[in-house]
């Protein structure tokens, strides 16, 4: 059986370990260059599920290397009122595998993770990586013999028995396979910057514990805050300023209190927006903001995607962003990604045993994804609909007769 992943991003490598640690034959192709990250200065919070996804898929030395670089933060999420006194302190639990496991958060700077799920999968100066660089995904096609072709934009052409879209929320296979099936707006932005910790130790300590952190207000806009820790040996020369622990701050905003050229607002700018509206705020939370590095100032509007419609399984499948787009808020898709990539693979490696075919197997998976997929979307949008826009997502649709659509020769 052989694999083809659109998209080394957190769910197509892990996918990708997953896969070659059964002995299955996978490429991976990424439009970006090699060590080219997005978002580079920011944490990211991993739960119960993405840990017990890295375990299961990754080779025990990078699954190391992951509980070496992270720190444990405990299972809370708190809740604070404007004047920073706690209303809450929330821990969940979540059934896997048949037990109940308690919210245990691990905390990671975005590098490492990104390093630790490149770790075996390309070397430098290594010709035959499993990840091809800077290969921007045009086109596939399900061939008679059940086979697909796959097209770039290069013009080359790969073919392979399984097509995986793990190519993110604006997924170029999710718009071949579901076509119709986009983000919409929440009318929900969130403005978000970084501040060094020397900055921001005027905060109560319980809140520089690594754990999330919501201030929510009666007024307009609330804040999510948490402390990352920094990677301690980061060598690639453009995100050497990410050398000290810091906070991160994400203030919400209703799009229609906006104004309307904000897009093309500078960091500057910004942050003096985010200043202006969050005056009803603790001093001390306003004095984070107000010591931000300008340069990690910048808009997210919140887009989500409706829950996962139904469709005719096939030899061509989406994980992650690609299938559900969640906002970032509660810190969900990354999770989410590493969750579909582990159930992908424990679905493929039933075939790979004698046991199904491969539509059966992507059909079982794309089955189970859907239940938690659909809880995804809906908690992602907590926030946004407490903000109290009039928004609603489109009704999920069943796309039947895709085949039609996919153009099967
Ligand atoms: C500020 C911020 C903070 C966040 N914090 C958290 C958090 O704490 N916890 C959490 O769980 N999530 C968090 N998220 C969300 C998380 O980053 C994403 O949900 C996650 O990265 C999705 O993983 P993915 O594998 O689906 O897609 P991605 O990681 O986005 O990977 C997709 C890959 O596909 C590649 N690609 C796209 N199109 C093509 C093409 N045509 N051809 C080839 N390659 C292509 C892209 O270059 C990319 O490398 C946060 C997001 C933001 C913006």
């Amino acid at each position: 059986m052989k694999v083809i992943i659109i998209g080394a991003g957190v769910g197509g490598s892990c996918l990708a370990h997953g896969l070659l640690r059964s002995g299955i034959e996978v490429k991976v192709f990424e439009r970006n260059a090699r060590d080219l990250l997005e978002l580079p200065g920011y944490g990211i919070h991993i739960n119960p599920f993405g840990q017990q996804a890295l375990y299961e898929c990754l080779p025990k030395a990078n699954w190391r290397t992951f509980l070496q670089k992270s720190v444990r933060v405990g299972g809370q999420n708190r809740f604070f009122d404007e004047k920073l006194r706690i209303l809450a302190d929330v821990r969940g639990s979540h059934l896997i595998d048949g037990k109940l496991i308690d919210e245990s958060l691990m905390s990671i700077s975005r590098v490492e993770l990104h390093r630790i799920l490149l770790q075996g999968l390309s070397h430098v100066g290594v010709p035959a990586d499993i990840v091809s660089w800077g290969k921007v995904f045009d086109r596939y096609e399900v061939r008679a013999d059940g086979k697909v072709g796959v097209s770039f934009q290069d013009g080359t052409q790969e073919t392979t028995d399984v097509l995986v879209g793990a190519d993110g929320s604006d997924s170029l296979v999710r718009k071949q396979l579901l076509p119709g099936v986009e983000k919409v707006s929440t009318k929900v932005s969130l403005i978000v910057g970084r501040t060094h910790l020397g900055w921001a130790d005027s905060l109560p300590g319980i809140m520089l514990d690594g754990s999330p952190n919501t201030v929510v207000s009666r007024a307009t806009g609330s804040m999510f805050l948490a402390l990352s820790r920094a990677p301690v040996d980061i060598k690639v020369p453009s995100i050497e300023v990410e050398v000290a622990p810091f906070v991160v701050w994400a203030y919400t905003v209703a799009d229609g209190t906006l104004p309307p050229d904000v897009e093309v607002y500078s960091s500057r700018q910004l942050l003096d927006l985010a200043l202006e509206r969050s005056q009803h705020l603790h001093g001390r939370l306003w004095v984070t903001m107000s010591n931000s590095e300008l340069e990690s100032v910048f808009l997210v509007p919140l887009k989500a995607m409706p829950e996962p419609p139904l469709w005719d399984s096939s030899v061509v499948t989406l994980i992650g962003n690609a299938v559900r787009n969640t906002t970032p808020v509660f810190g969900i898709g990354a999770n989410a990604a590493l969750r579909d990539a582990q159930l992908l693979c424990r679905s493929l490696l039933t075939v790979a045993k004698g046991r199904g075919n491969l539509t059966q197997a992507i059909s079982k998976y794309e089955r189970e994804m859907r239940l938690y997929a659909s809880e995804d979307v809906m908690q992602s949008l907590l926030i946004p609909k407490k903000r109290r826009q009039p928004f609603s997502l489109p009704a999920t649709p069943f796309l039947h007769s895709v085949h039609d659509r996919r153009g099967i020769s």
